[in-house]
């Protein structure tokens, strides 16, 4: 079979790979790459990967050598004088870019001799050439990484791009926190929240905001370095519960986080997250959290003189959980069982209608009745125990509970964490608690800013403003 597949005359297939560089209308080819095809198959339609990153490679090796010696032709004449630069040395600059790295001449040369003054040598591609990483590897190394393992995006950016070596964990660490350095030094000083400089009347001039801000705020631990415990973070989500005006552009949810043992500036963050969504200075604030202390006490912080709320999302995680635990007193005692279920669920509609009072006697005479039979059942105990750490928490948090139904028929916000609490979608999914993941205070915060960032879909508007041609929109 294999013989007389051989003996057949395979037809074969070159495609030969040019690229034109023009300059004043002058046009020159040079041959970027051969590609031979043999048999047609799936595997050998088209490109595979290794010529595509060989292609892209080449080409990028030539356009770059390109530009960058016709840049310096146009500088070589003084621009006084007219007479050329002579060079003191060659040089090189080494770039990495996505498609490889390109080593582009850096020359430095000597000041003309019809200048007098300033320094007697310098490098024409001072102009332009800043940093040693393109903007589009440092875009991509912090978008991935911000989302998934550093290791994991090396791996990534070496399988589809001819990047090498210069894509490793330590590099893309290193470029994440220097783009969210970058970010928070242009973050401005800490401030107020509410902080209006103007008299009463003007206050009262200022026009009618959209509907309040709602902001979910929630803590989580992160493993710390260097066998240090745990430190933790805090994260969050600021929604606009409707708009005056239809604004499409503008999401409706935003994100943010911080490691508040690092952060000076908390106040600062979510102020230019909140002006981002539109927000005015008279517009009301309304915080949610799952009623921590810690969170809380950041909350008040945050904003003192705002409404703080328990968030719908964490009474009803905790009400799934406890119902959880009666499915197997359920069939255990299916009566005892059946029963505890109908009165937690009777208990959450009270709590949705903001009935803390009753929904309080209802645990407590739950309590009661499993306490007679948790001495012959650990189940039964185990439900009592979860009923009552419940019972503990709306008492403790009693006053932050609203009327959850009047507010949703209001047009209000009842809750931040609509699929899963902000926290995990925030902070767990990237620090992987379960992978021995350890940070540092600073490590953990920048890459929170990144992360968030990437969130909210802001990177690319954050390179935009450091690089105005970056990836330009279409006008
Ligand atoms: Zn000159």
């Amino acid at each position: 079979m294999l013989n007389q597949a051989l003996t057949k005359s395979s037809p074969r297939t070159f495609c030969r790979t040019h690229l034109c560089v023009s300059a004043d209308g002058t046009e020159r080819r040079q041959e970027v790459m051969a590609i031979e095809r043999m048999e047609l198959v799936m595997e050998t339609l088209g490109l595979n990967v290794k010529e595509g990153k060989a292609l892209l490679e080449r080409v990028q090796h030539l356009l770059v050598a390109h530009q960058v010696h016709e840049n310096l032709e146009q500088h070589r004449l003084c621009s006084e004088c007219g007479k050329r630069h002579t060079s003191k040395d060659a040089g090189v600059a080494p770039v990495k870019t996505v498609f490889g790295l390109v080593e582009v001449p850096n020359p430095r040369w000597n000041r003309c001799a019809c200048l007098s003054q300033g320094p007697k040598t310098f490098r024409p591609t001072k102009a332009w050439l800043a940093g040693r990483t393109s903007p589009e590897m440092l875009y991509l190394e912090t978008k991935w990484a911000s989302l998934i393992p550093f290791a994991k995006v090396a791996d990534l950016l070496k399988d589809v791009l001819p990047v090498g070596d210069s894509a490793n964990p330590q590099t893309i660490r290193n470029h994440l926190q220097a783009t969210a350095e970058r970010l928070e030094q242009e973050l401005g000083e800490e401030r107020q929240l509410n902080l209006f400089e103007a008299s009463e009347e003007e206050w009262e001039q200022q026009p009618l905001p959209d509907g309040p801000i709602t902001v979910g705020i929630d803590g989580g631990y992160v493993r710390a370095a260097h066998k240090q415990g745990w430190f933790e973070v805090i994260a969050g989500k600021s929604i606009v519960a409707f708009r005056r005006e239809e604004e499409a552009e503008v999401p409706s949810a935003k994100c943010f986080g911080f490691v508040q043992t690092d952060d000076n500036k908390p106040r600062r963050r979510l102020w230019e997250l909140m002006k981002s969504q539109g927000l005015r200075e008279n517009q009301q604030v309304v915080f949610m959290s799952d009623g921590g202390e810690n969170v809380r006490r950041m909350q008040e912080y945050l904003h003192p003189y705002s409404e703080h709320l328990i968030d719908w999302f964490h009474i009803t995680m905790r009400l799934t959980v406890l119902q959880q635990q009666t499915k197997a007193l359920k069939q255990e005692r299916p009566q005892t069982g059946d029963d505890a279920s109908k009165r937690l669920e009777s208990v959450k509609h009270l709590l949705w209608h903001g009935n803390t009072e009753e929904a309080l006697e209802r645990l407590v005479d739950l309590i009661m009745d499993l306490s007679f039979i948790q001495a012959r059942s650990a189940t039964a105990e185990k439900v009592a125990d979860g009923v009552s750490e419940f019972e503990t928490y709306i008492r403790n948090n009693h006053e932050f509970i609203p009327n959850f139904g009047e507010r949703r028929r209001q047009g209000e916000a009842i809750s931040t964490a609509f699929v899963e609490s902000t926290i995990n979608q925030v902070v767990s999914r990237r620090f992987v608690k379960k992978q021995q993941m350890e940070w540092t205070l600073r490590g953990a915060h920048l890459l929170l800013q990144t992360r968030t960032k990437v969130l909210n879909n802001e990177l690319d508007d954050a390179f935009r403003n450091w690089y105005p041609q970056f990836r330009a929109e279409a006008a």
